[in-house]
């Protein structure tokens, strides 16, 4: 149950004063339906209005306030015209123009003969000053109220700045006192303000520089968010360790047998990571491991060695990966793997005929399969293991963060490696998976050979097809990824469409085109036409599949490269990576392109290293969009940056460790405090999980 301290925060915008349904629903598309939510609304600019001169010393192009009498009105002579007052300050006439306006609040606003306060950007034109539209009218005694600095809100239509300026003072006026939950040896801090304080200042600039990351005001916000962040995987994370788990050691016997037959051997880092997976999997508590490898870096060997432990040990493992393609594409590989051997392994997708999948039901109860591969369908109630002991899941960032703990509920005291092809910079990966191990396959098998990358303007498209036409006819398979439009898939498809007509001109029917609006089928088809070379030249959206792997498939071209991230960028280059050839890489461009978009396209063409990439990727950005992580159920913050903001992040860390050891119920002074914190910033599972018992 949330703290009633905090119930006036967490009341809907409706209980403010002027807020009606209408503007409550403009609101809650902007930024929510709470009066926390307005509060945690930050002002990204401020207006100086302390520019108070006589209006003769003024300067142009300032944004001025004082008072003014309004000497004479002149309506329009046409509706083209505008509306005009003749206004003075005693120093100087000005005039106020006003386009299309109603003429009674104009009337009521500007009584002539009566002095009002004004606000608004001044300009000198023909000899006299002007000001369209002022910001500010009001009775002269408000002055004070508005000569000042005044926080500038992002927007939505129907929202105005002022109305927003409002809503912060009336959402202020309902913060409660709230406890510290910061530990006393940070208040000692020269600069310490309180998290009230700080809310206060943020909307109540004192100048721009409270508004940046760097500054006090923000830090201290952003510390507690990422506190509570911090506190509530850690909390998580305990339950997971306090949960019993099995112990496997294995007895080798298929592990040896596998690992002998590989046409190659394993890498560092793939070694590296089995061994700490089989730590987890030889304690007796629960594995929940993440495995971090670029595309390409050889997860799935590893996944199935460590399979092989349980099954070993009569027990059965599953893995679980987010699209058909990807399952199938697994159960290929595992099955190869595994040929010779004895291990059984399934697969499972929606797509499977009702008697299909019902054997399999039947062959999994038994323990006939040792390995179950498939997608989503491998979590329906039909499917009943004899004995899961080990879950993998592939990508998981596709599934969202929070199914993560009900996924191994298949299987008692199920271990649960989670794969991810994601290079995700360190401080996301404290804040997003914050409450599991990790291990990191940070190379690529030897031998791999690069992707050349080269980034040419788009004005040489001619040449690149014909070059590409020389590599098609030698047989190379070749990518060709359609800019991204405005994210909407509409556009995306439009544009897609006109390459693919385009394209077919020169290619004729060794073209084909994937989008997003195909149905899986439709999808799985003509990727199963440009696997097995019946298609050539893949035209496609940015669709493509995570993890598609066509060896054959050496060459990407890239239009409008410009556009994408560099996560997506990586992501798409990973795909020709999956060969023992060379691929290459075409990224086009066309102007104009920003500072930060030729940056990124420098750093694809120097480098191939997924976590350099990803790193430089949150640098460029900031918090919001990494890596594609807005879809995915990343923990988005409201006022933490996490481009500004990662000494916060490993300062939190170490704080609730501190805060475990020394009170784990949250039962002292300090402890109480952060349970409230912990709802303040709705860190909902944790509470659930950890505060109910
Ligand atoms: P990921 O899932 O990390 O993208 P995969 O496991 O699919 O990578 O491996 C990519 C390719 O590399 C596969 O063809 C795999 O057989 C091969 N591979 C894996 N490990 C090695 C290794 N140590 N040396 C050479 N090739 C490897
Ligand atoms: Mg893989």
């Amino acid at each position: 149950m949330r703290p009633s301290i905090l119930f006036p925060l967490f009341a809907t915008i409706s209980t403010l004063k002027g807020v009606g349904d209408k503007y409550a629903r403009l609101i809650k598309n902007l930024c929510g339906e709470k009066v926390l939510d307005i509060l945690f609304h930050l002002p990204a600019n401020v207006t100086d209005r302390t520019y108070t001169p006589p209006l003769r010393e003024a300067k142009d192009g300032k944004i001025w306030t004082g008072i003014v009498t309004i000497t004479e009105h002149q309506p329009p002579a046409s509706r083209k015209h505008p509306y005009r007052i003749y206004c003075t300050d005693g120093t100087a006439e000005l005039v106020l123009v006003f386009f299309k306006v109603y003429k009674d609040s104009i009337v009521k606003n500007y009584p002539v003969g009566e002095r009002r306060a004004i606000s608004g950007k001044l300009e000198y034109f023909n000899g006299m000053w002007q000001m369209s539209h002022p910001d500010y009218v009001v009775a002269e005694q408000y002055l004070p109220l508005i000569a000042r600095l005044e926080p500038v809100y992002p927007l939505t239509a129907g929202i105005t700045n002022k109305m927003l300026c409002r809503l912060a003072e009336e959402s202020l006026k309902k913060l409660p006192p709230l406890p510290e939950w910061v530990a006393p040896e940070s208040l000692t801090d020269l600069e310490y303000i309180s998290f009230n304080q700080a809310l206060e200042r943020v909307h109540h600039p004192k100048n721009m520089a409270d508004l940046l990351p760097s500054s006090i005001v923000r830090r201290r916000l952003a510390y507690d968010e990422i506190l509570s962040n911090q506190l509530a995987l850690a909390f998580i994370r305990q339950k997971v360790k306090q949960q019993k788990g099995r112990s496997f050691k294995g007895t080798g016997a298929l592990y040896d047998k596998v690992l002998s037959a590989l046409p190659f051997s394993l890498t560092d880092a793939q070694k590296n990571a089995l061994n700490e997976i089989a730590a987890d999997q030889t304690a007796p508590y629960k594995m929940l491991r993440l495995l971090q490898g670029d595309v390409g870096s050889g997860k799935t060997v590893v996944a199935l060695l460590s399979m092989l432990k349980v099954i070993e040990e009569g027990s059965q493992a599953a893995l679980m990966a987010p699209t058909e393609i990807l399952a199938k594409q697994h159960f290929e590989t595992i099955s190869a793997l595994c040929e010779n051997t004895g291990v059984t392994v399934g697969l499972l997708t929606g797509k499977l005929k009702a008697k299909e999948k019902r054997e399999i039901y039947e062959r999994l109860a038994a323990g006939e399969i040792n390995i179950l591969v498939g997608t989503h369908a491998l979590f329906t109630e039909q499917v009943v293991f004899k004995d899961l002991a080990y879950v993998v899941i592939d990508e998981q960032h596709r599934f969202g963060v929070n199914q993560r703990l009900s996924l191994s509920a298949k299987g008692e005291l199920c271990d649960v490696l989670v794969m991810t092809a994601t290079p995700i910079p360190r401080s996301l990966l404290l804040t997003a998976y914050g409450d599991m191990d990790y291990s990191k396959i940070g190379e690529l098998p030897k031998g791999r050979k690069l992707a050349q990358t080269v980034v040419i303007n788009s004005s040489k498209m001619p040449d690149v097809i014909s070059a590409l036409s020389r590599k098609l006819a030698e047989g190379t398979r070749a990518y060709w990824v359609c800019p991204l439009v405005d994210e909407s898939e509409k556009s995306d498809l439009a544009a897609a469409t006109e390459r693919y007509e385009m394209l077919r001109q020169y290619f004729g029917d060794k073209v084909g085109l994937i989008h997003g609006k195909m149905k899986e089928q439709e999808k799985d088809a003509v990727m199963e036409e440009f696997k097995i070379g019946k298609k050539s030249l893949l035209v496609a959206t940015t669709v493509i599949e995570v993890g598609v792997n066509v060896p054959e498939a050496t060459i990407m071209i890239i239009e409008h490269a410009e556009r994408f991230g560099l996560a997506q960028l990586h992501q798409l280059r990973g795909r020709i990576k999956r060969g023992f050839e060379a691929g290459n890489c075409i990224l086009l461009y066309s102007y104009p392109v920003s500072a930060v978009a030729k940056e990124r396209l420098e750093i694809m063409k120097r480098t191939e290293n997924g976590f350099y990439i990803a790193e430089k990727d949150l640098e460029l950005r900031g918090g919001g969009e990494i890596l594609g992580t807005r879809q995915s159920g990343f923990t988005q913050f409201k006022l933490a940056d996490m481009s500004s903001h990662q000494d916060l992040l490993i300062k939190a860390r170490d704080d609730v460790q501190q805060i475990l050891k020394s009170d784990p119920k949250l039962e002292s002074e300090r402890g109480k405090a952060l349970k409230i914190l912990l709802y303040l910033f709705e860190q909902n599972e944790a509470v659930k999980t950890y505060l109910a018992g």
